[in-house]
């Protein structure tokens, strides 16, 4: 894994939401994003090398729905950037983690993503991304 790429919030309203973050961070969000697969809108900061992405769900029975019926607003899911998707999606798998998806997905700011189950790691929802170029 090359870096932790960006910590996914999920809020419940993204307009308030994007101006609070842009207020802490000092910066505005610089790219919106719908990805209807995951019934999700994004927004994105940069900090640093890092980046925050915010959800918002689009459908009440979507995942980021879902999270914040149980378990209320906040950090989500954290992601790690990684060169080779599928070699790391092999290797975890071997490892006994358990992969969300069989095969990367098309993910919100031009990523392939792969999540790997938080039973599998101490309660933390993973991502794994990968730059498409
Ligand atoms: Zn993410």
């Amino acid at each position: 894994m090359i870096r932790i790429e960006h910590i996914g919030i999920a809020v419940k309203n993204l307009q308030a939401a994007e101006e609070l973050y842009g207020k802490l961070l000092g910066s505005p969000c610089y790219k919106r994003e719908e990805v209807a697969s995951q019934a999700v809108i994004t927004s994105f900061f940069q900090t640093g090398p890092n980046k925050i992405e915010l959800l918002e769900s689009t459908s009440p029975d979507g995942p980021i729905a879902k999270a914040i019926e149980k378990r209320g607003e906040g950090i989500h899911h954290i992601a790690f950037e990684v060169a080779d998707i599928r070699a790391e999606m092999a290797r975890l798998k071997a490892e006994g983690f358990a992969l969300l998806n069989d095969e990367p997905a098309k993910g919100a700011d031009n990523k392939l993503v792969c999540f790997i189950h938080p039973k599998s790691a101490n309660g933390v929802l993973v991502e794994l991304c990968q730059e498409i170029r």
